[in-house]
């Protein structure tokens, strides 16, 4: 199906309106307001761009961080979850399992089928030991910017996630930064000051917000109170455990749709039963809605992009268009990527067939048929 159709409610802006998409080469090639009968493909649900996960450590089984040969097995699989595109994650690892990691993101971002490969998020190892979470603590190290061509040294770095407190994280930000890759805090102690310092070294993202940081206080506000309290978008896992479902709605209320990624952190254990599982060289135990290391400690998520969005207006209120550009607009305005996130003209054909429950019913991936649910 190179060239077709579609038809229905689409995300067209802000809003869902009835419009009539034509795919051609892997592009949206036009647009038309209203319905189009004869269209190939008429939607009684919702038409709304592809969903992009900055943050995917595993799933079905497969974990990137153990073996990052396993990201193709993934991509085919993502789309039944409306995953577009997204971001393999390796999690902190010995400096000498990033060159193996990188080879292979390159070779999924060619060849794999499925959610598009769009780059490496590379979460650690400069991150902070008291905020370790899952981690290997073994495997943490001091910033250190001339490691920096072993750990993310190739284009398809897009994402890296540091602890900004640490000694020589501002200049490994700013090293960063000049290379294209986006700087994000996460796993941090930092102070509100220190935080600040390392927004303004270049930091534009930041991970799993509250998620392995100190707790908001409002005399010590730190890492959380610094993001809240600007512009640059938080990624959040909306599986209403790792953050309460009220305390996500004081986030969109603070931060709106433009200031939310949604992320899952999915692990291996995403789309497979509960039992013993790993996340790097830890182990996890997974039940029927979260896996952990310990008592304390969450280890990713098993949450799916879709719940996600259900999960989102549940619990904030929001409207589908927001949730969605939660999922798509947000993420990539954070990588910058502007085919994409949106259904318009000369963008990336990346849309996604919503029944009216919100599951998923279709999805196209650069024009591509890449998942229809069986009836
Ligand atoms: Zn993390």
């Amino acid at each position: 199906m190179k060239s077709f159709s579609i038809s229905g409610r689409a995300l067209l802006g802000d809003d869902f309106v009835q419009a009539t998409l034509r795919i051609a080469d892997g592009r949206i090639s036009a647009i038309q307001s209203g319905i189009d009968r004869a269209a190939d493909i008429c939607v009684d649900g919702w038409i709304a761009p592809g969903l992009i996960d900055l943050q995917v450590n595993g799933a079905y089984g497969f974990d990137f961080t153990a073996d990052s040969a396993t990201i193709p097995q993934v991509a085919a699989r993502l789309p039944a979850t409306g995953v577009t595109a997204f971001l393999p994650t390796i999690i902190t690892s010995p400096l000498d399992a990033y060159p193996r990691f990188l080879r292979d993101v390159e070779n999924a971002a060619h060849d794999a089928r499925g959610a598009q490969v769009l780059g490496a998020h590379l979460e650690g190892p400069y991150l902070s030991s008291p905020r370790v979470g899952a981690h290997n603590p073994n495997y943490l190290r001091a910033p250190n910017r001339a490691e920096l061509e072993t750990w993310a040294g190739s284009s398809l770095v897009r994402v890296a996630t540091v602890a900004p407190e640490l000694p020589g994280a501002l200049d490994l930000i700013r090293e960063l930064v000049a290379r294209g890759v986006v700087a994000s805090a996460g796993h941090s102690n930092a102070s509100y000051a220190q935080a600040r310092a390392g927004f303004d070294a270049g930091i534009t993202w930041g991970t799993h917000l509250f998620s392995s940081t100190p707790p908001f206080a409002h005399r010590a506000p730190g890492l959380v109170g610094a993001l809240l309290s600007s512009d640059i978008p938080v990624g959040l896992i909306a599986d209403g455990v790792h953050v309460h479902p009220a305390t996500l709605k004081m986030v969109f209320r603070a931060k709106g749709a433009r200031g939310i990624t949604l992320v899952t952190d999915a692990m291996m254990a995403m789309g497979m039963s509960p039992g013993r599982y790993t996340l790097g060289d830890r182990q996890v135990i997974v039940d029927a809605t979260v896996a952990r290391l310990n008592a304390e400690t969450l280890a990713g998520s098993i949450l799916q992009m879709d719940a996600a969005i259900r999960n989102v207006i549940e619990f904030t209120g929001c409207s589908l268009a927001e949730a969605i550009t939660m999922a798509s607009a947000t993420p990539a305005r954070v990588l910058g990527l502007a085919n994409k996130g949106r259904l318009a003209e000369n963008c990336d054909a990346d849309l996604i067939v919503l029944d009216n429950s919100l599951r998923v019913e279709k999805t196209i991936a650069r024009g591509e048929m890449v998942y229809e649910r069986q009836s």
